[in-house]
């Protein structure tokens, strides 16, 4: 099986010959363009004034929420 051999020597050196280190990957730049869709699942952290920090246990974005405190609370 002489053909066999010789192919396997082609891949090898196809293979081979680029030990090269992977690109690097910005997270940003890979959030932007590459995350798929997340169905967010916000855990917001105790209210700690009008803003709360909430992180996706899915995908572990992290975004700001709005708490809501209606206006006749804060006015004191
Ligand atoms: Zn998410």
């Amino acid at each position: 099986m002489v053909i066999e051999k010789d192919f396997v020597e082609e891949v090898a050196q196809a293979v081979l010959p680029s030990p090269v280190a992977l690109p690097v990957v910005f997270p940003e730049a890979f959030d932007q363009e590459t995350k798929p869709t997340c169905q967010h699942h916000w855990v917001i952290e105790t209210a700690n004034g009008p803003i709360s920090w909430g992180e996706c246990q899915v995908c572990h974005e992290v975004k700001e929420f709005q708490n809501s405190i209606s206006d006749a609370d804060i006015g004191y």
